[in-house]
């Protein structure tokens, strides 16, 4: 239901806490968070409201100064936290906003290549395929390449690789998406609200888009992995 995605110089987890709670109007069942703490995944989740998942973080913090945050509306697959996202693997980790009209597809097709979902949902399908062609010898860039092309479906997505402390992907199709600019820091969000408590630098994805981000650099790819200019807008919402 709503993304948020951080790379820079601060605490990722309160950044990527503040942005869910200001997508919060959108409606939701469970959240999540996800960075990278010495190039590992640490993720946690919660069911129901955002302060249960700050709760399980006052216990048990996820440090690192690259995540990615997520409220999940269920579409498959009950709100719990096995459901919750973001789903990964130990190479990766993503939020996913939509729905993958083909997961099943593509989850009998990795089933049958030994990568088993451990949730109900249509999202895990995205860190497993990733994890698959990854583990053929791909690059982060060429496994998401790869695994965009293979989805149908309505969706957005914010990524993060085990390993990769400069690295933060973004895709948007028939979701939105934006991108927020830092001073040595960038930003994802489903809206320029999710973004406001960071910046007013926005640059939105159009249909088809997917973004790599690093602090010092954005690259708009289109879906034919052309790279494209995106104009930066200045937000009119108020921090
Ligand atoms: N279809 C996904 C799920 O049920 C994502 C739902 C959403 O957009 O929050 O987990």
């Amino acid at each position: 239901c709503g993304i948020v995605g951080f790379i820079g110089k601060q605490e990722a987890s309160p950044l990527l806490v503040e942005g869910l709670k200001r997508l919060e109007y959108r409606g939701y069942d469970s959240a999540g968070i996800a960075t990278l703490s010495n190039g590992t995944i640490e993720r946690r989740r919660a069911e129901g409201k955002i302060c249960n998942l700050q709760q399980v973080l006052s216990t048990t913090p996820a440090s690192g100064n690259v995540g990615i945050g997520h409220t999940r509306w269920a579409t498959h697959g009950i709100p719990n936290k096995t459901n919750a996202h973001p789903h990964a693997t130990e190479k990766v980790a993503v939020v996913h906003n939509g729905i993958i009209e083909n997961f099943q597809e593509i989850r009998a097709e990795l089933v049958k290549n030994g990568y088993h979902p451990l949730s109900e949902t249509d999202s895990e399908v995205v860190p497993l395929l990733i994890t698959y062609y990854l583990d053929q010898g791909a690059n982060p860039r060429d496994a998401v390449s790869k695994t965009l092309k293979r989805l149908e479906g309505a969706f957005a997505l914010g990524i993060i690789f085990a390993g990769e402390e400069d690295l933060l992907i973004g895709a948007r199709r028939g979701s939105p998406l934006a991108v927020g600019f830092g001073d040595g820091e960038m930003y994802l969000g489903s809206d320029a609200m999710a973004l406001a408590h960071l910046t007013k630098q926005i640059a939105y994805l159009e249909e088809g888009d997917w973004v790599i981000l690093g602090r010092e650099h954005v690259i708009f790819l289109d879906e034919n992995d052309q790279e494209v200019q995106r104009d930066i807008k200045e937000s009119a919402m108020s921090s």
